[in-house]
């Protein structure tokens, strides 16, 4: 069965919705709040308490189903743990695991109990998480063995806010101060009540994903989880029951939002793999796994895209039913290759670290238009604004390119960069939150990407998005991945300069940056088309598959490469 939406249409879903209705959807506790209790209590009386939450695919060896009821009696013993070593509502813990059961257990423990997660990458190297340390000044800090000897071992216990450093599957050498988790873990009762918390009270710090600058430290409170159980219908199609599969890490914001919360808050199966990305075995997963909704980014869509149709038409897809992507703009290229091997084209959707949820989608139940994000979701108004020397003026004609602003409040809003006050206040005007990316909005309310902020490219009086340039260079055949950046030029002011990394099968060569350059000069016009082409072997990105276009920009330059702590490959 491929059919999908039982959703109502978008013009019903927007006039009908009000979020006191979706906060019900939650049933909540008796008084006040808390994200695990929606994730996982609620279930607890209903047949969904003996569904399997998480089907963990390890490394090796055979998956192993967790149960509702299981994995809330984890998060219990976790919780418990807490209490036990004097933890406070508020305080912070930190988890820098792979994606395996405890980091799950800990996440929606820590929540229960009160506390602040923050779920780092586990592939930072050991500057990335001090730094990170040094900003949040977590209680305690979850990891393993492993990661601690070869990351935190030489400096976690000199921190002074770190009280606890405990460690999954034995301490080893470890020094005094380090608990074995699994150990402590057994002593702890599987019964917690759930701390009912004010809608207000933090409960997860995010880290950005640092593709602009220095990565910031957003905070989000227990009321987001209403957010994140909506969105999760309406922009993923989620349905009870489903098997799901979020390909991000929790280590950024898509992995804990739809990778965690929204798919247990809707009670469903998700796939959790603990390995990196690998063509071959991601096709298998969809395929044996039997997956329904794969939500997964630009970046590994490309990645398929480059190793070509024929190792998807090898694998049973036949279960998929809906397919989203975020992250990066997704070139309508994209859209059209999963209509063509996969049998359904991908929905891109929007959002930010700061949004806390999906803001802008194509749903399921209205058509796509390849290469837009899509319209905002029932509650949330998004608007194209310019800025003004009072604040911002609201463009309302259509197809204008101006600042995409969302109107405040919404329940997954960020409430604060952490000790970042100044630069909180500067992302809004009036009522209005201002996202720092460029965008258009067409006459149906189709909201396009034009580009960051950051990244527009002004030549000879034009703005120039640097996603439009890097979708027409993805129409060629021989292009895998694009980036474009602007570069001084005394006449133009910038002219555009593209990066390009090719497919197997094709060899960098004059008549082939020549074809290239062409086939721009033809769709975008010789003011917008790229002057120069160099090849690379692969184009730098963040660890969340973000292309890195000041980093593209700061070593054509010559300048200062800036913080590249979350660069892909960066040294562990
Ligand atoms: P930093 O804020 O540290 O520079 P970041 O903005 O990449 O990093 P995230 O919050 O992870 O950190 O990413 C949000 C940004 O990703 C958005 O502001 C937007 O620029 C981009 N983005 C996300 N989804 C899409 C999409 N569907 N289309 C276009 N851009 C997207
Ligand atoms: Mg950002």
């Amino acid at each position: 069965m491929r059919l999908s939406p039982t959703l109502p249409d978008y013009a019903a879903a927007r006039a009908s919705f009000n979020w006191s209705d979706a906060r019900a959807q939650l049933n909540g506790m008796p008084a006040g709040i808390n994200i695990s209790h929606a994730a996982l209590d609620r279930h607890l009386g209903t047949p969904t308490a003996n569904q399997t939450a998480i089907r963990f695919l390890p490394r090796e060896g055979d998956p192993v189903d967790i149960s509702y009821r299981e994995l809330a009696a984890r998060a219990n013993r976790f919780a418990n743990l807490l209490a036990t070593l004097g933890l406070q509502p508020g305080d912070g813990v930190y988890c820098l695991a792979h994606r395996i059961p405890d980091l799950y257990a800990a996440a929606l423990g820590t929540l229960k109990h009160g506390g602040v997660f923050t779920p780092l990458f586990s592939a930072f190297g050991p500057e990335p998480i001090r730094s990170r340390v040094e900003i949040g000044a977590p209680v305690a800090i979850v990891t393993t063995e492993r990661l601690y000897r070869r990351k935190l071992a030489d400096w976690i216990h000199k921190m002074p806010s770190v009280k606890h450093v405990l460690l999954i599957g034995g301490v080893g050498e470890a020094p005094r101060g380090t608990l074995d988790v699994d150990d402590v873990l057994r002593d702890q009762s599987a019964e917690y009540a759930t701390r009912a918390m004010n809608p207000e009270d933090p409960a997860l710090l995010h880290f950005t994903s640092g593709t602009t600058g220095r990565p910031k430290g957003a905070i989000h409170v227990h009321e987001a989880v209403v957010a994140h159980h909506i969105t999760g219908q309406y922009a993923l199609d989620l349905h009870p029951g489903d098997i799901y599969w979020c390909t991000a890490d929790p280590g950024w914001v898509t992995g804990t939002s739809y990778g965690i919360i929204a798919p247990l808050t809707n009670g469903v199966t998700m796939v959790v793999d603990e390995e990196e990305f690998d063509a071959e075995r991601w096709y298998r997963i969809l395929q044996d796994q039997k997956v329904a909704v794969w939500y997964t980014a630009p970046t590994a869509i490309r990645m398929l895209m480059k190793l070509g149709p024929e190792l998807a038409r090898r694998y049973d897809l036949s279960n998929l039913r809906f397919l989203a992507s975020v992250g990066e703009p997704l070139n309508p290229e994209a859209v059209y290759w999963g209509r063509a091997t996969l049998g359904l084209p991908f929905h891109d959707n929007w959002w930010q670290t700061e949004t806390g949820g999906i803001m802008i989608a194509n749903f399921a139940s209205m058509a796509i238009k390849p290469g837009s994000m899509g319209r905002p979701v029932p509650g949330i108004e998004a608007g194209v604004a310019r800025r003004t020397s009072a604040g911002i003026e609201l463009i309302e004609e259509p197809d204008e390119t101006g600042e995409l602003v969302l109107k405040t409040p919404w329940p997954s809003m960020f409430r604060g960069y952490l000790h970042e006050e100044a630069r909180y206040r500067q992302c809004f005007a009036g009522a209005w939150y201002l996202t720092g990316d460029l965008a258009r909005r067409d006459a149906e309310g189709y909201f396009w990407f034009i580009g960051r902020a950051d990244d527009v490219i002004k030549s000879s009086g034009h703005l120039i998005g640097p996603f439009e340039v890097e979708s027409v260079l993805m129409e060629h055949p021989a292009v895998a991945e694009a980036g474009v950046i602007g570069i001084p030029d005394e006449i133009a002011g910038e002219t555009v300069k593209a990066f390009v990394s090719l497919k197997p099968g094709h060899e960098p060569g004059e008549a082939l940056r020549k074809e290239i350059l062409g086939l721009a000069r033809k769709r975008l016009g010789p003011a917008v088309a790229p002057r120069q082409v160099e090849f690379r072997d692969s184009l730098p990105s963040t660890r969340s598959g973000k292309i890195m276009r000041r980093l593209l920009r700061a070593q054509e330059l010559g300048l200062p490469e800036g913080d590249t702590s979350t660069l892909e490959g960066a040294r562990e």
